[in-house]
């Protein structure tokens, strides 16, 4: 017997039928004899009507407000589930994030948990319930209704999974796990088996959106046992991610992640001096921008220097209108901007005992005429930043080059 935490996500349970579907795949599980506590997030497109829904009357909507709001959500799904799952003749039963006690902090809309009650949870399923919790909400000290930022259901399905010491998370979704690409983009992109979690940790800050960063890193800082499966297909062993590098047969390169939502902005001709790049990243950090890439040349007559750097394309205008601002204070030349760009990464912990990942990669999209514009690495990483019209291109030939058609 083990102990197992299912999520399933907004298209897995975006119909009474689907609802019902999700029930039969639990009742299975159950009758092998695990315990199973399930994760639901809203219905598809819920979450989204319901935001939509307060921007008509707040453009910027009440923090608070919103939370008690978007909750609501989940808390349909909870019920409807925990409903269908008796109609099969289960014990169910459900648990807003209050209701367990997912206690966060106070930071509404992006709150982060910082313990969970599992008692309740543990007696319900010694006794021989299915326990339903709605994904995405918690509550704050002072008992105010909080969610977790979006996609946090995830998020609190491996946090379930952590406090309660689950043999398994699984996480159910509309693809059947995760891919060396995005098979809408590449058609040959294959299903790994397996993927460290280094890896995926890279693959999803990087774009690839099959699980929330925040609950890779839960599933890391806990060691849980994550898979992403299907819940459209009977059989499947989804992807595994994984703690252990499997040495032999570990492939150099496991993914190509991307992003479109980049956008650049330069500044040049600034004076080479101490202290620069903060009087330029400062102003944009106390305006809460994330700044991802950052390039730094010193200028042909080595007493200026060009700056780069890349934000979310949603935070553009504001970067470019504080870097405008500052430009006559920091001496710069020009501020110049380009919101039409796009980076595409390589991924994997083979690069750590292999060279020349990065020069391949390089000649893969000369060959296609590709500019890179921006280039940076880590350990297990090659980012490049290119023109966007360019990216699927990109993403193609860089797919085949590497192989990663064909298993390792
Ligand atoms: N319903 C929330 C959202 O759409 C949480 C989730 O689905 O994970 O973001
Ligand atoms: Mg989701």
């Amino acid at each position: 017997m083990a102990l197992i935490v299912q999520k399933y996500g907004g298209t897995s349970v975006g119909s009474i039928e689907r609802i019902k579907n999700v029930a039969q795949r639990v009742a299975r599980f159950k009758a092998q004899g695990h315990q199973v506590v399930v994760v639901v997030s809203a219905m598809t497109g819920e979450t989204n009507r319901l935001i939509g829904l307060a921007k008509e009357i707040q453009s910027h909507p009440d923090p608070r407000e919103m939370d008690v709001l978007v909750s609501t959500g989940e808390q349909v799904t909870i019920a409807l589930l925990s409903m269908a799952l008796m109609e099969m003749g289960l014990k169910a039963k459900s648990y807003t994030g209050a209701q367990v006690r997912i206690l966060t902090d106070a930071a509404h809309t992006k709150a982060r948990i910082l313990s969970i009650d599992e008692e309740n949870l543990r007696r319900d399923l010694n006794a021989g319930h299915v326990v339903v919790v709605a994904g995405f909400q918690g509550v704050d000290e002072k008992g105010n209704i909080t969610t977790l930022g979006r996609g946090g259901s995830d998020t609190t399905g491996v946090a379930l999974a952590a406090a309660l010491k689950a043999d398994e998370c699984q996480i159910y979704t509309d693809v059947d796990g995760v891919y060396t690409t995005d098979p809408r983009i590449v058609p040959e992109a294959r299903k790994l088996k397996t993927i460290t979690f280094e890896e995926m940790l890279e693959m999803a800050s990087l774009g690839s959106k099959v699980l929330q960063i925040r609950a890779v890193e839960f599933a890391g800082k806990y060691k849980v046992k994550l898979r992403v499966l299907s819940s459209f297909e009977e059989e499947g062993e989804g992807t595994l991610i994984t703690f252990e590098e499997d040495t032999m047969e570990q492939p150099i390169i496991s993914g190509i992640a991307f992003n479109r939502d980049e956008a650049k902005v330069t500044v040049l001709g600034v004076p080479d001096r101490p202290g620069i790049a903060y009087a330029i990243l400062g102003p944009v950090a106390d305006a809460n921008i994330d700044v991802d890439m950052i390039i730094q040349n010193v200028g042909a007559d080595g007493t200026t220097t060009d700056f780069t750097f890349t934000v979310h394309r949603n935070d553009f205008t504001k970067a470019m209108d504080i870097l405008k601002k500052v430009q006559t204070s920091i001496g710069a030349r020009e501020v110049k901007g380009d919101d039409k760009t796009a980076k595409v990464s390589l991924v994997g912990v083979g690069m750590r005992s292999h060279s020349g990942i990065a020069s391949n990669m390089f000649k893969t999209l000369a060959a296609e005429g590709i500019n890179i514009q921006m280039i940076s690495t880590s350990e297990i990483k090659i980012s490049v930043v290119i023109d966007e019209k360019y990216l699927e291109l990109a993403v193609r030939v860089l797919h085949k080059a590497f192989n990663l058609e064909q298993a390792a």
